[in-house]
């Protein structure tokens, strides 16, 4: 029975028994699977339903959204291409309204989405399509062992990366120090994903009430440059003029 675009053609039933950690351990496992193509949900729910498994299915981003935003579930399976909001805006928008809920993605190497991606927008772990079902069974139990605490997504733009929950930066693997006005004027620019952001904006986003010239944001970018682009020979923090600032792949 294929899974997603299927490499393992397990042929015949699934194995209903015998697996490690298989049903009757924990009782059951309430897991949400969104997922569009339904031969593969039908498929999927089947047979997790026969490892233990309590599987709940949204064929849509919308659906599957709203679904794990008011329901408990341990985990969620979720596939990147789906009608409605796409796998990446459903991940980002749960993890925007704080829902922690253990995320797997599915991706396809189509080369047009990649696990860096999935694991940015607040995925927990992903699977490229085609998978095998027992891989995703150990996978998703993992997951839901590891609960839903709370994880700040990962920021990054290239090779420099921003980390909410440690408020470490780094770029090629290299510790940057920044000082908290650096680093929040950082976290503003990544977030807004390649988009433009305002002087104004930034001003009062960093420097809120204490905010009286905005000149301080020049001077602030002038000293973020100089420790996550000029070092390393980049050009990703870059001034649009009359606009604001916004950060860039730089591929030099
Ligand atoms: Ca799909």
């Amino acid at each position: 029975m294929p899974y997603g675009r299927c490499e393992t053609a397990v042929g015949g039933p699934l194995p209903l028994s015998g697996l490690p950690g298989s049903i009757g351990e924990t009782g059951a496992v309430r897991v949400l699977l969104i997922e569009d193509e339904v031969g593969l949900t039908k498929a999927l729910s089947r047979g997790l339903t026969a490892e233990g498994f309590t599987v709940d299915v949204a064929h849509d981003g919308l659906d599957g959204f709203h679904l794990a935003s008011e329901g408990e579930y341990a985990a969620i399976v979720l596939d990147i291409m789906l009608p409605g909001m796409n796998g990446y805006q459903v991940c980002r928008k749960l993890r925007e309204s704080a829902v922690w809920t253990p995320i797997l993605m599915l991706t396809a190497k189509t080369g047009e989405y990649d696990e860096a991606e999935a694991l940015d927008t607040g995925a927990d772990d992903f699977l490229s399509k085609p998978f095998s079902f027992l891989v995703l069974v150990a996978r998703l139990r993992a997951l839901a062992r590891r609960g839903s605490a709370p994880r700040p997504v990962m920021l990054s733009c290239d090779d420099l990366s921003l980390d909410p929950a440690t408020r470490e930066c780094r770029r090629c693997d290299q510790a940057i120090e920044l000082t908290a006005r650096e680093y929040a004027l950082l976290e503003h620019l990544l977030r807004a994903d390649g988009a433009v952001v305002s002087k104004r904006v930034l001003l009062d986003a960093v420097w809120g009430l204490d905010a009286d010239d905005a000149n301080v944001v020049e001077v602030y970018v002038g000293y973020l440059r100089r420790k996550i682009d000029v070092p390393f020979g980049r050009q990703s923090l870059v001034t649009v003029r009359g606009v604001g600032y916004r950060m860039v792949t730089d591929a030099t």
